[in-house]
């Protein structure tokens, strides 16, 4: 009997409702093609989950959830969530409960879209479940304290297995892509925190002497991704680093829209999540990019492919990227925050006319 992946569909806040269904359509059409047998499971997370389930995250969604080969998760508006024990922001969650400890997040250039330069294909990987994240902390609920009016304390967690899986994650990535990997801190200053991770890239980089392996402090980091992004290809760092710059990354090729991600672990469960926020701002006008989401979708079906010895689901896979690259050159079609005059909907019509 052929396998049936089994794919979550929890749509989110804002442009989730736009972009998620996006990418399920070109995701279904391209299955369709490829003979992928999904069974699609729609889950209700979020603002419209409080109101119809009295949580943003309802149990009986995170039931589900482990029932599942993964998941495509739209961006969470929270910050617009009432203050109310049962309004909780889903990710922090979702990524520790999964132990979805890496955070995939590539940012490439495609032609006449507002790329700084055509060259650029890198991939940042972000560590996603430690760091200074105040709501984030494995070893305590809440890392910042107040001790007084006049201070405040805030803490940030590293271990050695945290950034050692981060780190393994990355150099078996190296070693599909260009055997290149960077890894990005700053020991100069904290010496024990960003120390440890150091320790643990170097013990690692023993492992895998194909990896040619650069050590770049964050702030010449973030200098040279905009001098010379060409020069790097699969970069890991520590949680708030990989925030800021992989936002710095996706404005060097037309912004956020432009900024897919795949949360994954140890297992074979991977969560497509783009890395932009629910964008309120342009949400329900129909402008929305659709790429960040549609690519994450990919790479979702390309990981499923293979932890699952699928190759259909592979060739899938490619034939989105190829699809969204047909589509995404013509500015008719594209959005408008990526050189375009067309929106979500003829984006997505150029996609799906370009997969048949
Ligand atoms: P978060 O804290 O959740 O990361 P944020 O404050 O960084 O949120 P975002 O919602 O990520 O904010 O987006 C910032 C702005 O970028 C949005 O207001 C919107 O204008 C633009 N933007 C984000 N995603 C897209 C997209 N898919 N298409 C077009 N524009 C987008
Ligand atoms: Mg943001």
């Amino acid at each position: 009997m052929e396998k049936i992946l089994r794919v979550g569909i929890l749509e989110g806040d804002d442009i989730g409702h736009e972009i998620v269904p996006a990418a399920v359509a070109v995701a279904k059409a391209a299955a369709a093609l490829h003979q992928v047998n999904i069974e699609w499971v729609p889950l209700p997370i979020g603002r419209r989950a409080l109101d119809t389930h009295g949580n943003t995250l309802p149990p009986e969604t995170l039931e589900t959830l482990h029932t599942l080969d993964g998941w495509i998760l739209g961006p969470i508006g929270h910050r617009a969530y009432p203050k109310q024990a049962n309004a909780i922001n889903p990710h922090p969650i979702l990524r520790k409960q999964f132990n979805l400890f890496a955070n995939v997040r590539p940012t490439r250039s495609y032609p006449d879209i507002g790329c700084i330069r055509d060259d650029i294909d890198l991939v940042i990987v972000r560590e996603n479940n430690e760091g200074f994240q105040p709501d984030r902390n494995m070893l305590m609920g809440n890392s910042e304290f107040r001790p007084n009016d006049e201070v405040t304390l805030s803490m940030r967690v590293i271990t050695r297995t945290g950034s050692r899986l981060v780190a393994k994650a990355a150099f078996e990535l190296a070693r599909q892509r260009k055997k290149h990997l960077t890894y990005v801190h700053k020991d100069t200053v904290f010496k024990l925190g960003c120390g440890m991770f150091v320790e643990e890239c170097k013990k690692l980089a023993l492992e895998y002497p194909d990896v040619r392996v650069d050590d770049v402090i964050v702030d010449t980091f973030a200098m040279r991704l905009i001098r010379d992004p060409q020069n790097f290809d699969v970069v890991v760092t520590t949680n708030m680093f990989g925030d800021i710059l992989s936002d710095e990354a996706a404005g060097l090729v037309g912004g956020l829209g432009m900024a897919p991600g795949l949360c994954i672990g140890n297992g074979n469960i991977a969560m497509a999540q783009a890395t932009h926020g629910s964008a309120p701002d342009i949400a329900g006008k129909g402008i929305a990019n659709p790429y960040s989401m549609i690519e994450s979708t990919r790479m979702l079906f390309e990981w499923l492919g293979y932890s699952h010895s699928m190759p259909q689901a592979i060739s899938m896979a490619k034939a989105m990227s190829a699809a969204t690259t047909e589509a995404l050159a013509n500015p008719e079609s594209r959005t408008g925050d990526i050189n375009g005059r067309g929106n979500m909907a003829s984006m997505v019509k150029a996609i799906l006319e370009a997969l048949r």
